[in-house]
Formats: structure tokens, sequence, C-alpha cells
């Protein structure tokens, strides 16, 4: 198969060797004259020799890869990957499972398929383009995914408004592509969560925490947890399952707050343990007394890019120094980052520089990390988001 080609510079193809699956703007030696953004390209070396297949961009990332074979993009390689996809999740036990109706299918390059995000809720899916290539293959995607489930999928919902770059104009409209459903419910681990992917965040919950909510719901028992940007409460459902004594939750958006108060309905029609506040996180912390011992701290990624580096570290240093300083004796802070530009040791110094400040006994108990769902992709290290931390304060 042959498509439109880009010819790479000289000593500019190791990277594709290695698998990196971004070409950038400035590797690029010639490309075609009438070559459209979205368009599938081949990419060779210098000398004309392949290398791989790809979705064109304009923009740094010029080539998004998706195949280093030299293969047609058809309904035949869609169905490999997304097979192949679902089996991991399927091995994982996220996928046919009546516990845990959600995860996430497909996570852009970790599942070698850059700019393309799926979640499952129940017969759901939730497609998200972050290229432009993949806006253009949405609906041979859905077909497949109807397929590959055979049944047991209905509805694919679309939602790339904020996600594909506005230059390109294509304006895609948010809505169902396939089927449609009011039925927003899904179960994480036995846990029931009103999905909002109209109107949500992301595509309406954030997957990537599960296996770190579990982990909280052990350690919760009997203590007084304080849940800071609880965006849909995830964590205060699970610590409430786990027993804590009480469980208060704070996000600055009252449409949040909402959603959190609705998940802990769901689950727990008669509790008096839970209360939830609209307030800024940062106010919340100064004013607080010292009643806790069990704190979330999940903020929005402070650092979208390498740029706002300094300041998302200092805001990290600043969120954790006013937990750790307020705690009491011998608590627990779940504390994470799940910005792309800061890495893990850069993290762990703002955590360490924090403690420092406070003076206090800290340990760590915990390294947390994205789940398997949200795979990160060996030749490319940029995947790798979330990090967290469990300490301990004496
Ligand atoms: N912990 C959540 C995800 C958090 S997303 C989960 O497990 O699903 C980040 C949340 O922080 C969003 O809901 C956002 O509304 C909230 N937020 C952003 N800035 C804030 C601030 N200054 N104070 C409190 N909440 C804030």
């Amino acid at each position: 198969m042959t498509y439109p080609e880009i010819k790479l510079r000289r000593g500019k193809s190791d990277s594709v060797k290695r698998f990196h699956p971004w070409i950038f703007s400035g590797a690029i030696q010639s490309l075609p004259d009438n070559l459209k953004e979205g368009d599938l390209v081949s990419v060779t070396d210098e000398n004309g020799d392949f290398l791989a297949v790809g979705f064109y961009q304009i923009g740094s990332i010029a080539v998004r890869i998706l195949s280093f074979q030299n293969e047609e993009i058809n309904t035949v390689f869609w169905k490999r990957k997304l097979e192949a996809a679902l089996d991991v999740r399927r091995k994982l036990q996220l996928a046919e499972n009546a516990q845990n109706t959600t995860y996430r299918l497909v996570h852009g390059e970790g599942d070698t398929l850059p700019g393309l995000i799926i979640d499952i809720y129940n017969d759901t899916a939730v497609m998200q383009a972050h290229a432009v290539g993949m806006h253009y293959a949405r609906e041979i995607i859905a077909d497949v995914l109807i397929d590959i489930y055979g049944g047991e999928l209905k509805n694919v919902y679309y939602k790339s408004e904020g996600t594909l770059p506005y230059k390109a104009a294509l304006n895609p409209q948010d809505g169902f592509i396939r089927g449609g459903t009011d039925v927003n419910v899904a179960i994480e681990y036995g846990l029931k969560f009103h999905i909002d992917w109209t109107k949500g965040q992301k595509t309406g919950f954030f997957i990537d925490q599960r296996e770190n909510r579990l982990l909280l719901e052990k350690m919760a028992k009997d203590r007084k947890v304080l849940n800071m940007f609880c965006y849909t409460g995830g964590f205060s459902v699970y610590a409430l399952r786990g027993g804590a004594q009480l469980v208060h939750s704070v996000d600055s958006s009252a449409k949040a707050i909402d959603l959190t108060r609705e998940n802990v309905e769901l689950n727990f029609p008669e509790t008096d343990k839970h209360e939830a506040f609209a307030e800024d996180a940062f106010r919340y912390l100064e004013k607080m007394a010292g009643e806790y011992d069990l704190i979330i701290l999940d903020p929005p990624a402070f650092a979208k890019h390498k740029d706002a580096l300094r300041n998302a570290i200092k805001g990290y240093t600043r969120l954790n120094e006013t937990a750790i300083r307020k705690i009491k004796k011998g608590g627990i802070i779940f504390t994470f980052s799940c910005s792309q530009a800061v890495n893990k040791d850069q993290f762990r110094l703002a955590v360490f520089t924090a403690a420092a400040r406070t003076g206090r006994n800290v340990r760590i108990l915990h390294q947390l990390h994205q789940p398997a769902d949200h795979p990160i992709n060996i030749y490319h290290p940029e995947g790798e988001y979330l990090k967290g931390l469990v300490i301990q304060v004496e």
C-alpha cells in the first residue's frame, strides 16, 4: 500500500526506528504539495526507504504513527488494534465483569493509537479524537467497536469538541454517532457512579484513579477523611465503603459537588457521614482545623506545558505543605499530580520540600501511578502522566 510520502531529513529516522510514535515537523525534508491535514501518509528515510504509516497534522507533531509495517489502514487494521486492546482489558478482568462496567479501552499512544481515547461505560463507548486523522476515521472506528463487542456495546458517543485543534475548523459536534441512551450509571468495582459524558470533564469520569481508590478504601476505616478536588466524589464513595468515620468532599465547582452528592446517594442513601463543600481548595486548607487523619489531594494538572513547570511545582509544594502541616499525627495523605510536564522525581521533590518545611517526620508508604488500562508505551515515556504518593505523617 502506498500513501503520499513524507521524507525525513538525514539522521532524523532514529527515533522512528526506536518506535517513537510521533514525527516532529522539524524532522521533515519534503512532503507532497497537496497534502491535507488528517491524510494518511507513508514516512520514509532520506533514501526513500519505508519507515511507518500515520496521520499527518499541521503543528509541531506532524505525524502520529499508526503502524511501522507497510500496511493499509482499513477495517482489518482497526479490528486488529481494537481487539488487541479489548483482549488486554479482558485479561485484567476489567472488561466482561458485572462488578466493573467502566474502563479505558484505548489509551492513545499506550495502545499504539496516538490521538484516540475510548472509555467504556456499560454498553456505551465515549470516543475522543485528539488528532484530525482520528476524527476522519471516527465512523469506521465506531463500526468496528460495535462489531468486536458482538452485541454487548450499543452506543458510541463522540466527544471531540474540545480536543481537536480549532484551527482545523472541523467543527465536530458532540453526540451519539451510534445508538443513543440515557442510562449513565456505570459500576466501578461494585460501586455505582453517575457518568455525565455530555457535560463532564474528559469523557465524564476519571477512570484513571480506580486502583488508587481501591487502595484508599483499605486504609479508610475509622478515619476522618478529606477528599480535596473531589470532582465526581470517587475517592469519597470508596472511603465510605471502607468504613470511614466521616468524609468531607471539597471542589471549587458547584457542579462537581452536585455530582459527588449524587454518587454518595446512589451508593449509601442512608449515610449521614458525608458532607460536600463548594470551595477553593487552598482556602479550605488554610482555614481548616486539624481534624482530618486521611487527606486526598488530587488537583487538576497544574502544568499543561513545560513553561508552566516552575509555577506548577510551587503549587504542588504549597498544597502539600499545608496538608502535611495540618494533618493529625499518624495521618495519611494520598497526594497526586496528573501533569504530564511534571515527572515522578520532580513531584517527589515537591512533596519532599513540603515535608521539610513543616519539620514533621514523613514516610512514603506507597508510590502510585496510572492503572493498566492506561498503559505507557515504553517507546513513548511522555505517556506517563499520573503519579502519586501515599505518605504517613508523624
Ligand atoms: N479526584 C477526582 C478528579 C479530580 S479533577 C476523581 O477521582 O475523579 C480536579 C478537580 O479539581 C475538578 O473537579 C475541579 O473542579 C477541581 N478544582 C480545580 N481547581 C480547584 C481549586 N482551586 N479548589 C478546589 N477544587 C478545584
